[in-house]
């Protein structure tokens, strides 16, 4: 699984796997949110937070942030859900892992469909009324 978002301190590679916590207090950090990832082509092992400052919502699952807003009928949802809802979270499902979270951050691609043109430059379609 690539994260286009999470490179190796190492050598760069967006390879990255989750490894498993191996002792107490490693399973302790990842109880708060703190993973271990190894990285597949130099085999470096980082510890990374999905809380670090990222402004855009990612998967708590396998942080990747390829998510999609989701439309979920209420009623199938906890209770604690609704209530986040209510305050003016999103719904996201995770296109890598499948996981549905709820976040306050907005989608990583959001922003980015409207920088991607097809046509021409906006400014070169003005119309010249002459
Ligand atoms: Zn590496
Ligand atoms: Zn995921």
């Amino acid at each position: 699984m690539i994260h286009p978002h999470l490179a190796c301190k190492n050598c760069g590679s967006g390879d990255l796997r989750r490894s498993r916590g191996r002792s107490l207090s490693e399973l302790r950090k990842m109880a708060v949110g703190i993973y271990p990832f190894r990285c597949m082509e130099c085999g470096y092992r980082s510890w990374i937070s999905i809380w670090s400052s990222s402004k855009f919502a990612k998967c708590p699952r396998c942080l990747s942030f390829k998510v999609v807003e989701w439309s979920a009928s209420a009623y199938r949802l906890s209770l604690s859900k609704q209530i986040l809802l209510a305050a003016g979270a999103r719904l996201y499902r995770c296109t890598m892992c499948n996981r549905k979270f709820v976040a306050f951050r907005r989608p990583f691609e959001e922003k980015q469909s409207d920088t991607l043109l097809d046509g021409p430059h906006p400014a070169l379609t003005v119309k010249t009324n002459l």
